[in-house]
């Protein structure tokens, strides 16, 4: 790892927000960005220049879960002993990096404590931004199931990620335990989920007095709060409640398209998600709840992206990658896949690029760090690309067209 002042010479360079610009560079010293502007007028500096055919900022991937699990069947996060799932996190974390991504925000996980472990530098990884626990009702998408209360309660107890929470007091609890953690978030079910058994996407979840509650908590601490919502209903009561993100959106029309853009919520679609399980369940046998929760919903998903597009909604790129290892279906380092399906459902690439880049730290409110864009005084995370993305996004998909990455000035990555 070399952290020192560098001067980095880009045929083009991709800001984050606004146009590429070609025969650019850029100055980064003690973490970050000191200076941007055509190559002929770079100030000199002592130290080696680079050169890099593009320059664009570190992506960040808005919906994740480090869970440790190796299949996206809920149930595992109970099989799972959590120094187990933790471990692997740890490479999870880097095959982030490897892929660019120098942010994650974490929508239920062990984020929280892997974030603590990258930050005092006993692992390589992303800045993560997590939410501690996924927060539902009893019977919610945070609950399983099939099993009893007490073991529920158990695993939350030690250490889980699933939380079920009821009422205002309840609620109310349920978000402080969470800041407890240092979450930077709060994620909130607000309908229900198809990995789960028996509740119902089209279905909301949690009364509006309880999301009201949790926003209102969650704010006097400058938090954000991110609700899953498949159906409408769900998404409504989210923004009438006063939640700005909105996890999947997959039943999104007109009506909250409009409801979106008048309360300045942001979309993180999670396109890949759908696409991934797919693949999966046809391969491996997803269980068959999940597999029709899964049709119903794969269709409509493409459908509400495309709209929330055409309509100007702020979107910002997330997978809802949750599971571990290179050989397991929704896993970690793929997150570019998002852009290339959302310029699938009609984005430019550019477009695409800037949804998980400029927008992205938008979707932690008060907590945003000046990241995601080139500019002065900003996070010095970026990385270096050896094709041109804005012609083919997919280039950004093959993590050996990655050949520089920097988080926050420090070279994590480069050609060995
Ligand atoms: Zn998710």
């Amino acid at each position: 790892m070399t952290k020192n002042k560098q001067r980095i010479f880009a045929d083009l360079l991709i800001p984050g927000a606004g146009e590429p610009l070609a025969d650019w560079a850029v100055i980064i010293t003690d973490g970050l960005i000191e200076w941007v502007g055509p190559q002929a007028d770079a100030p000199t500096i002592t130290g080696e220049d680079l050169h890099v055919p593009v320059l664009m900022p570190g992506m960040w991937d808005c919906h994740t879960h480090f869970t440790g699990m190796q299949t996206p069947a809920l149930a595992a996060a109970i099989d799972v002993p959590v120094p187990v799932a933790a471990a692997r996190s740890v490479a999870d974390a880097q095959r982030a990096i490897n892929a660019g991504f120098t942010s994650i925000r974490e929508v239920g996980g062990f984020g929280v404590y892997l974030a603590r472990v990258i930050n005092e530098g006993n692992a390589i990884g992303p800045h993560v931004y997590a939410a501690g626990d996924l927060i539902s009702p009893t019977g919610g998408h945070a609950d399983l199931h099939n099993y009893s209360l007490g073991c529920v309660a158990d695993l939350a107890q030690r250490d889980g990620w699933l939380h079920t929470c009821d009422g205002v007091t309840g609620a109310l609890r349920a978000v402080r335990l969470q800041l407890r953690k240092n979450a930077k978030l709060i994620k909130i079910c607000a309908s229900g989920g198809t990995l789960t058994e028996y509740d119902d996407p089209m279905h909301q979840q949690f009364s509006d007095i309880e999301i009201c509650t949790m926003v209102e908590e969650a704010a006097r601490a400058e938090r954000i709060v991110a609700a899953h919502c498949h159906g409408k209903a769900g998404i409504m009561a989210a923004l009438r409640n006063g939640v700005k993100t909105i996890e999947h959106g997959t039943f999104l029309d007109e009506e909250a398209a409009d409801a979106m853009l008048e309360a300045g919520a942001i979309l993180v679609t999670t396109r890949s998600v759908k696409i991934r399980n797919m693949d999966y369940a046809k391969q491996h046998g997803l269980p068959d709840y999940a597999w029709k929760k899964l049709l119903m919903t794969a269709d409509r998903h493409q459908e509400a992206v495309s709209l929330a597009i055409q309509k100007g909604v702020t979107i910002a790129a997330g997978t809802d990658t949750l599971t571990s290892g290179d050989d397991t279906p929704l896993r970690w380092g793929e997150h570019a896949l998002e852009l290339k399906l959302l310029v699938d459902d009609g984005m430019t690439p550019l477009q695409a690029i800037e949804s998980a880049t400029a927008t992205a730290p938008l979707t932690l409110g008060p907590q945003a760090p000046k990241a995601g864009q080139i500019k002065v005084g900003w996070d010095a995370d970026l990385c270096a690309v050896s094709k041109n993305p804005i012609t083919d996004i997919k280039v950004l998909l093959k993590t050996s067209n990655i050949t520089h990455v920097w988080k926050t000035g420090t070279l994590l990555k480069q050609p060995s």
